[in-house]
C-alpha cells in the first residue's frame, strides 16, 4: 500500500515536494483555495478554503500524514487536522512562525541575537517604540507578510505618518512589530532539518540577494568562519529543538560586524534551499518527506559550488540556462504576473571560479547582469580571500 502525503498549499513549494515525493514511490493530495495551484499538475488537488472544515476532514480522511507549502494556513485548521491525522510540523510549530512577534521572542529566550524590536498596538505606541528602538527602523505586520509585502521602512522618526497610514489599518487585525534596520554585511540562511525522533542536519550556509523584498540569487555552500558556521547551526538546532520542529525549515540570519542577528524563520521548505535539489546529495524536499514520514534523513553534504537565480515575475529564456553544464531550469507552471516567483534555475560548478564565469555569461546572455553580478563578486571575492 502506497503512502499518501496531505499537503496544505499548492504552490510551487508542493510541486517540488511531489517531484522529490515520486521516486519514494509517495502519491500526495494537494489542498488550495484557487483551481489553478500550480503542484496540481503533479497531484491530485482538493479545492477549498483552508476554513472549510468539511474540506479539512476530508483531506484528513484521504492521507497517512499532512504538512504545509503554505506557512499561513490558519493555526487553528492545523490544530483540527492535527487531531485527526499527524501533522508535521506541529501547530505549535507553526503558529510560532506566523508571528514575527513570537518568533523574536523565541529567539531571544534562546540567547540568539536579533534586530532590535518591539510590538506597536497604536500610533502613540508607534512613537514610543520608535523613540525606543531609533530610525532607521522597519514596520512589518506580525502575520500574514510575506517577500517584503506588509512592510513599510522608516528612514527618519517623521516618517511615522506614512508608516502609520500604510500599515496602522492592520494593527488591530495581524498585528504590527516595529524592527531596527540592521546595516547587514550579508543575508545567510541556514536550512535545516529534524526528524521525528530529533535528529538535526543542516545542509552548508547559503548566502542570499534580495531585490525588492524578494529573494533573487542564492550561493552555497558559502565560506564563513567555523565560528559563525557554528553559531548559526547552533541557532538552528535550538530553535528546532524549542519548538520540537519536525521537517525543513529555513533560519533567517543578518551578519553584521557584531555578529549574526536572526531575522526570522519559515516553517516549511524554503526558496533559499532550492539549491539542494541538484547541488546537495539529499534535497531539502526530499529530506522534508524523508523528516515527516519518520524515514532516515539523506545527507546534507553540498555536491559542488551552486547558485540559483529566481525567476520573479516571468521567465527568462531558458536557452541559455540548458545550454549551461550542470545548468539546471525549473518552470513552476505558472502564469507570469509582477513579484510572483515563476520560476529558478540552478548552476553547480565542482570549482568556484567556473560558476563565477558561468554566472557572467548567463548574466549577459539573458540581459540579467544585474542579478548575476553580484553573487559573481562574491565567489571571486572567496576565491581571493
Ligand atoms: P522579511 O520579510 O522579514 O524576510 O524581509 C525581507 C527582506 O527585507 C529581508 O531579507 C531583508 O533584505 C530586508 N529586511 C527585513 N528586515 C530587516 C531589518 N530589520 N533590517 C534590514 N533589512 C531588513
Amino acid at each position: 500500500v502506497s503512502t499518501t502525503v496531505g499537503i496544505l498549499g499548492g504552490g510551487q513549494l508542493a510541486r517540488m515536494l511531489a517531484l522529490a515525493g515520486a521516486p519514494l514511490g509517495l502519491r500526495f493530495l494537494v489542498m488550495d483555495s484557487v483551481a489553478d495551484a500550480c503542484a496540481a499538475q503533479f497531484a491530485p488537488l482538493l479545492q477549498a478554503d483552508y476554513r472549510d472544515r468539511a474540506a479539512l476532514a476530508e483531506f484528513a480522511r484521504r492521507v497517512d500524514v499532512a504538512t504545509f507549502d503554505f506557512e499561513n494556513v490558519p493555526a487553528e485548521s492545523a490544530e483540527w487536522l492535527a487531531q485527526r491525522v499527524a501533522v508535521f510540523p506541529g501547530p505549535r510549530a507553526l503558529a510560532v512562525a506566523q508571528d514575527r512577534l513570537a518568533e523574536k521572542t523565541l529567539f531571544q529566550q534562546l540567547g540568539i541575537g536579533t534586530p532590535r524590536f518591539s510590538a506597536v498596538e497604536s500610533r502613540p505606541d508607534l512613537e514610543r517604540a520608535l523613540a525606543e528602538i531609533g530610525a532607521p527602523a522597519i514596520l512589518k505586520t506580525r502575520r500574514l507578510g510575506y517577500d517584503g509585502k506588509g512592510q513599510f521602512r522608516l528612514r527618519t522618526e517623521s516618517d511615522a505618518d506614512a508608516a502609520w497610514s500604510a500599515l496602522g489599518a492592520q494593527a488591530s487585525s495581524v498585528g504590527l512589530i516595529l524592527e531596527g534596520f540592521v546595516d547587514f554585511t550579508r543575508e545567510l540562511s541556514v536550512v535545516a532539518v529534524r526528524g521525528r525522533d530529533g535528529e538535526f542536519r543542516a545542509w552548508p550556509l547559503t548566502r542570499n540577494w534580495h531585490a525588492e523584498g524578494i529573494l533573487s540569487a542564492s550561493l552555497a555552500p558559502v565560506e564563513v568562519s567555523p565560528a559563525l558556521a557554528e553559531a548559526a547551526l547552533s541557532a538552528a538546532a535550538r530553535v528546532a529543538g524549542a519548538l520540537d520542529y519536525v521537517g525543513v525549515f529555513a533560519l533567517e540570519l543578518f551578519d553584521t560586524p557584531h555578529g549574526l542577528l536572526a531575522n526570522e524563520m519559515a516553517p516549511r521548505v524554503h526558496n533559499s534551499g532550492h539549491w539542494t535539489i541538484e547541488g546537495a546529495q539529499c534535497s531539502q524536499f526530499e529530506n522534508h518527506l524523508r523528516a515527516v514520514l519518520g524515514l532516515p534523513l539523506g545527507s546534507t553534504a553540498a555536491v559542488g559550488h551552486a547558485c540559483m537565480l529566481n525567476w520573479v515575475g516571468a521567465l527568462p529564456e531558458r536557452a541559455p540556462v540548458l545550454s549551461e553544464a550542470g545548468g539546471h531550469w525549473h518552470d513552476y507552471g505558472k502564469s507570469p504576473r509582477e513579484g510572483r516567483k515563476v520560476g529558478h534555475a540552478t548552476f553547480v560548478q565542482a570549482d568556484r571560479e567556473a560558476l563565477a564565469a558561468q554566472l557572467d555569461r548567463l548574466g549577459a546572455a539573458l540581459g540579467r547582469a544585474g542579478q548575476t553580478a553580484g553573487v559573481a563578486a562574491a565567489i571571486r571575492g572567496l576565491s581571493a580571500g
